[in-house]
């Protein structure tokens, strides 16, 4: 429980969950656009941003469009999905992963949630496909810079002859066995959203080994013009193409990406440090196979430590006790402090627009992170002095 006898001075200045970091680089390439008059669809910014996203990642392929959602709208389409067809998405995660199967007509099935990775169950998949053999596509996120159970959840799609569609919009930088993520599925989706861990202010990209789908995404992203004199069109386009300032921006920041990582990991282990004698736990990965960005640190209470918590639709309210908290106590108290946490993603079958979409349960993982979980501050301009001072508000919702 909260102890107001603790004497704590709220923060100056915000301390946010996760925001832009500037270099100066950035500055460079968009005054390079302006200088040159490319402030459109196509220059150099654009060019060499996909070189160096293909170069960093290992892909063959990268599309630079207008956001992640885009890039996995485009991707959603590429796996060929069909209007009424079922396809297997991530449930913990951002509404983003899911609604562009809806934009294709698409069907989501969620899977639930494994407590390793706080991702992808892959029992839950398992038993999907047991369910609904007919799946042909599997939409699958790495939540909070987290890969998920890749090899597992791969040699199941792979059985079952399923394309993957990875959603690597938090986990850009991830690695799994030495690997990036956003390379594992056919058709994949990066996000350089103005909080994800490096950003052009918005934007993102697909990502394939495939060269004839990269061709179609380009095309589909520019208004789908044939070659023709006029403008012919034979296929639906749209306008989803990145611009070359945001991507003299998003260019500025990838010789960064490496010391962002850096930083977010730092901000993780304090956290696991400042926290080892509390009864709560980091937002968990596997060490031997994994090597996340930590885009957010999260923690979850355990079951014996929560104090009483009711969630409605759009409310909430919980029930103080000693020694015990709940994500909303922490949650409510940062931001007293003027320090921004957040929910963890509120999860995909629980949400009144898919209350008529199957799901997949796996224990209900899912709905016990929701309820026990949260963000905590992990911008990486916050000062490690900055972030005992959070350390000590949580530990003081436990007293
Ligand atoms: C941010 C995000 C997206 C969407 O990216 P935008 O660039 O904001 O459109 C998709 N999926 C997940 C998991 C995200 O966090």
């Amino acid at each position: 429980m909260f102890n107001p006898e603790n004497k704590f001075e709220a923060f100056e200045n915000r301390l946010w969950l996760s925001s832009p970091t500037m270099h100066g680089d950035e500055l460079e390439y968009m005054k390079e656009a302006y200088g040159t008059n490319w402030m459109s669809t196509v220059g150099k910014n654009l060019d060499e941003l996909e070189r160096l996203v293909c170069e960093k990642t290992g892909s063959k392929y990268a599309v630079a469009l207008s956001s992640g959602t885009a890039a996995l709208h485009l991707a959603v389409k590429l796996a060929g999905v069909k209007r009424g067809e079922k396809v297997f998405c991530t449930d913990m995660t951002f509404g983003a992963t899911v609604n562009p199967v809806v934009y294709e007509g698409g069907v989501p099935v969620f899977t639930d949630t494994e407590y390793d990775t706080w991702n992808m169950s892959p029992d839950a998949l398992e038993r999907a496909f047991e369910l609904y053999p007919d799946v042909k596509t599997v939409v699958l996120a790495h939540l909070y810079g987290t890969p998920a159970k890749i090899d597992e959840l791969r040699e199941i799609c792979d059985k079952h002859g399923a394309v993957i569609v990875e959603d690597a919009a938090e986990s850009f930088g991830a690695t799994y066995k030495g690997r990036q993520t956003g390379t594992f599925g056919r058709y994949n989706c990066i996000s350089f959203n103005g909080n994800k861990i490096i950003t052009g202010s918005s934007g993102g990209m697909l990502l394939t080994d495939d060269e004839a789908a990269a061709q179609k995404a380009r095309k589909w992203s520019t208004q789908s013009r044939e070659n023709a004199p006029w403008y012919q069109h034979e296929e639906l386009g749209y306008n989803y193409r990145m611009s070359n300032v945001i991507a003299g921006v998003a260019r500025g920041q990838m010789p960064y990406l490496a010391e962002h990582i850096a930083k977010k990991k730092a901000i993780y282990e304090r956290y696991k440090k400042g926290f080892a004698d509390l009864p709560v736990r980091m937002n968990p990965y596997d060490k031997k196979n994994s090597e996340p960005n930590f885009w957010l640190s999260c923690m979850i209470i355990d079951k014996d430590a929560m104090c009483g918590q009711k969630r409605g639709d759009c409310d909430v309210e919980y029930f103080p006790e000693h020694g015990k908290s709940c994500p909303t106590e922490i949650l409510e108290t940062l931001a007293k402090y003027n320090a921004e946490g957040r929910p963890i993603w509120k999860p995909m079958h629980m949400q009144p627009i898919y209350g008529g979409n199957a799901f997949v349960p796996e224990g209900d993982a899912g709905a016990d992170i929701f309820y026990r979980g949260l963000c905590l501050p992990s911008d990486i301009k916050m000062m490690p002095k900055q972030q005992e001072r959070v350390i000590e508000l949580v530990r003081a919702c436990f007293e």
